[in-house]
């Protein structure tokens, strides 16, 4: 701890040392504490922070909404960096006479820059209101932006993906990169950039009618509360859906393979299979990070021995090294 607290003294940035990040910053609200949790006031002091973490070896974590996480209950070593100063939550009209991505090329006009820090719920709720329509299919999706850029987060309506035009990043070496064109890639909840702190992203959003942008977000949102159980501590999906094992390319539904093998409903202590919607694993008040890692370790197992499908976690969990 005591090369993390010499690299991040004479920064522009917040400290706090043995910050209890599992229970207070994720969505599950389980798991230990960080050793040292910094809250940069400027993008210049995250640029200085990530050069040292390169020269000394000190590893950095970003922390976002804490929806897609899971902290070991032993805690996280090294640096916890959260993105939530005013200034990385800044929203600002960009002009962009073209935009360069495949599915928006040559589109014009207006995109928003939008800092990763900004919670992407009050996002799709302004642009909503503004009638920007373009991200309407994020509704009910909890992260900060730099979390669903991470992620391509989305569902069955779209993905955020599907609106980037530029991604602004800070590479290991601490210096500002920006990534548009053929340069940025979305996958089935997977983006192309490898840089370890996504900083801003440039969505190309259209004008519409208000009622009509706040009407979807309103249709997408109810879809997503009867089909889940948002009101419950988790991390959203667990598992990634795996491709078909037909080479066809098609996605299998990992919560079906999961509701097939019988696993709805069953338990590791405070941690359960939920009975709504199989993928998504619920954690009770109490709950410890050993009791979901043994659940989500049980599924796979009895999935595997029961379709033959291995699944892969989606769900990122942060132990000490
Ligand atoms: C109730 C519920 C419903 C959900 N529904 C959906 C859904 O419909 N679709 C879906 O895709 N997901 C869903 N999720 C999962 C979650 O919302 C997404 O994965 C989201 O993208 C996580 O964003 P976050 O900011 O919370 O990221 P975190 O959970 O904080 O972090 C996830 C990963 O992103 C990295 N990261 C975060 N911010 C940055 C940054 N600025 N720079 C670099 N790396 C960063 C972290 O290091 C980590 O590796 C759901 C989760 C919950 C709890």
């Amino acid at each position: 701890m005591s090369s993390a607290r010499s690299i991040v003294e004479d920064l522009d940035l917040e400290v706090e040392f043995d910050a209890p990040i599992g229970a207070e910053m994720t969505w599950y609200k389980v798991g230990g504490r960080a050793d040292v949790l910094v809250r940069p006031r400027s993008v210049e002091a995250l640029c200085s922070l990530m050069r040292r973490c390169n020269e000394t070896g000190t590893t950095a974590r970003v922390l976002g909404s804490g929806a897609n996480l899971l902290i070991a209950d032993e805690g996280v070593d090294g640096i916890v960096i959260h993105l939530d100063h005013a200034a990385f939550r800044e929203v600002s009209t960009i002009h962009r006479h073209r935009v360069h991505r495949a599915g928006v090329e040559g589109r014009a006009g207006d995109a928003m820059r939008v800092m990763a820090g900004k919670s992407l719920e009050r996002l799709v709720m302004s642009a909503a209101t503004q009638g920007l329509s373009g991200i309407e299919c994020m509704a009910g999706v909890p992260a900060s932006v730099g979390g669903a850029i991470r992620m391509n987060a989305g569902g069955k309506f779209g993905c955020i993906g599907d609106a980037v035009v530029a991604v602004g990043c800070i590479n290991l070496n601490g210096d500002l990169v920006v990534h548009e064109g053929p340069d940025v890639t979305f996958e089935y909840r997977r983006c192309s950039i490898i840089d370890p702190v996504i900083l801003w992203t440039e969505l190309a959003l259209t004008a519409d009618d208000p009622a009509r942008t706040h009407a979807k977000v309103k249709e997408i949102f109810a879809y997503k509360k009867q089909s889940q159980p948002m009101a419950a501590n988790s991390a959203g999906c667990v598992f990634r859906n795996p491709p078909a094992s037909d080479g066809s390319g098609r996605l299998v539904s990992a919560g079906e393979l999961i509701d097939r093998a019988g696993l709805k409903g069953y338990s590791v202590g405070g941690a359960s299979i939920s009975e709504r919607h199989a993928n998504f694993f619920t954690a009770e008040p109490g709950t410890s990070a050993n009791d979901i890692i043994a659940l989500i370790d049980h599924a796979a197992k009895v999935v595997a021995e029961h379709s033959g499908y291995e699944l892969v976690r989606e769900v990122v969990v942060w132990k000490r090294h």
